[in-house]
């Protein structure tokens, strides 16, 4: 086909994107440059999902989302964001809860230490905690097998005491399961392979610690939400139509085409939907455009309230806890002390001033929600005693809570094939398509990666009609 017509094929292509989270967002955007006609909905009043701001005191903060992950260096770079990159500041991650807290074994791959003996090990797990990790070592290799359920190999391997006190605050703060949920080789990718080499779990993980790839997170000046900003601005240029305070309430077919129906508005008319919410909207929606999908995922996380609380004290200005807490045993999930890991946001709060993110799965979603007040007194206390100091009523200057569905990570077990058969079903529908962490994988990286890849495929519907086109990348525009 001529360059001429496949333009004009795209221009003539109207794509409806729901969602404008991160997912969408880029979609969106792998849409508009190469020509398409693009819609973007959003339910709520602000672009960015999950990478959401508050002002706190005059002060524009991240409200969820704070970091991103190497793979997401491509995207900063291509919106010209380079000369914002933060790194995160070279602050240890600790436990609390043990009873007393300390921070994370440096040599340590998500939470399974090299050496039960080390200092920094034993100080966590106790002597008997080591001990029984030792085990680990004398066990024969021939015991070991194909173990893919992370907490049972980690019990079975290193002890009780391991799972609870390193493996499991770290899954449940990060990711918000649990590591009977997890796929080891998915968490830890080469540790199945190691480990069978090597013949211990800890051995597996000192090896896997010499060339482990960069993991390390960075972050925006200004916060995460810059890259929304930048975002809006890229496409607000492709000519995307964007439309905050616009939720997409129904699918309907029209002949080949489609209808979204958006509360208080016309009918939008498209001849492709992308679905990019989360999942408990997305599965609604795709029920009642009559593509329903069998999405049993074997793990979804717990709805969570995620508290930003700013506060005045001068026992948080050294950082004793670090710039994250993982509490053992806790209501809170996590607690990150903000502005000891990212220094910029240090700087424009000025002394004295703190920034504290505090994580609260609400696993009974289906109880009535509590009101703010309860919850940010709540978030209040769990920092307090996670990161060691007194942080009285008087001391809270600010806070600003939200109510997250998170999505489970790509590692959990069984995601792969929950994901194979949602893409499945929803490719027995034309025009339709669906991106988003609960998708592609809790994280920025994995979710941009995912959208990146599903924009791709119906770009190559539509003007190839087939989900590889040919060698050729379509003209962007
Ligand atoms: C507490 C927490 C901290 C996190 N921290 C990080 C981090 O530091 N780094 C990182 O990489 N990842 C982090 N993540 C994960 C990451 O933020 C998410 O995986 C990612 O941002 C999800 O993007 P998304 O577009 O799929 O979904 P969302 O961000 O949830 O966006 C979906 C959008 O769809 C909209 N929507 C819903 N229904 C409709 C409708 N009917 N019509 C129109 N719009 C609709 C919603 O309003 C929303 O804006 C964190 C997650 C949580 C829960």
């Amino acid at each position: 086909m001529a360059e001429t017509d496949l333009l004009s094929r795209a221009r003539a292509t109207r794509v409806v994107v729901i969602g404008g989270g991160i997912a969408g967002l880029v979609a969106a955007r792998e849409c508009a440059r190469v020509g398409f006609t693009v819609t973007l909905l959003e339910a709520s009043d602000a672009l960015g999902g999950q990478i959401a701001a508050a002002h706190l005191d005059g002060v524009r903060v991240d409200a969820v989302a704070d970091s991103y992950a190497p793979g997401v260096q491509g995207l900063v770079d291509e919106l010209d964001l380079g000369d914002r990159v933060v790194p995160l500041a070279d602050r240890a991650v600790w436990i609390s809860g043990l009873p007393g807290a300390a921070p994370v074994p440096a040599q340590a791959l998500a939470g399974i230490p090299a050496n039960a003996w080390a200092d920094d090990v034993r100080r966590i797990i106790g002597w008997g905690g080591a001990w029984r990790a030792y085990l680990d070592r004398l066990r024969p290799p021939l015991t070991i097998g194909r173990q893919k359920n992370l907490g049972t190999l980690v019990r079975s391997r290193l002890g009780a005491r391991v799972l609870d006190r390193l493996v499991t605050p770290l899954t449940r703060g990060v990711y918000g399961v649990d590591p009977s949920q997890v796929d080891a080789d998915a968490a830890v990718p080469g540790l199945s392979t190691a480990l069978t080499r090597l013949g211990s779990l800890s051995g597996a993980v000192a090896d896997l610690l010499v060339d482990a790839p960069d993991t390390t997170r960075r972050s925006l000046r200004g916060g995460m939400s810059v890259l929304v900003d930048a975002l809006a601005v890229d496409l607000a240029a492709l000519a995307v139509d964007l439309r905050v305070g616009a939720p997409a309430d129904r699918l309907e077919r029209d002949g080949e085409a489609w209808r979204v129906h958006v509360a208080g508005d016309e009918p939008l008319p498209a001849d492709v939907v992308i679905v990019a919410t989360p999942r408990t909207a997305a599965l609604a929606l795709l029920d009642a455009a009559g593509a329903p999908v069998a999405a049993d995922d074997p793990a979804v996380p717990a709805p969570a309230d995620v508290v930003t609380l700013l506060v005045a004290s001068r026992d948080l200005d050294a950082a004793p806890r670090g710039g994250a807490v993982y509490p053992v045993s806790a209501q809170a999930a996590s607690v990150l002390h903000a502005d000891a890991a990212w220094p910029w946001l240090a700087e424009a709060l000025g002394g004295g001033r703190h920034l504290l993110r505090v994580r609260l799965p609400r696993p009974d979603a289906a109880a009535s929600a509590p009101d703010d007040d309860a919850v940010i007194a709540l978030a209040l206390a769990e920092a307090s005693a996670a990161l060691g100091v007194a942080l009285p009523p008087g001391a809270l200057h600010a806070a600003h809570r939200v109510v997250v569905e998170p999505a489970a990570p790509a590692s959990v077990l069984g995601h792969a094939d929950t994901v194979a058969a949602v893409r499945r079903s929803v490719a027995r529908t034309p025009g339709l398509a669906v991106v988003g962490a609960w998708l592609g994988g809790a994280g920025i990286a994995s979710t941009v990666a995912d959208a990146i890849a599903e924009a791709d495929r119906v770009r190559h519907r539509v003007l190839w009609a087939n989900d590889s086109g040919p060698d050729v990348k379509p003209p962007a525009l």
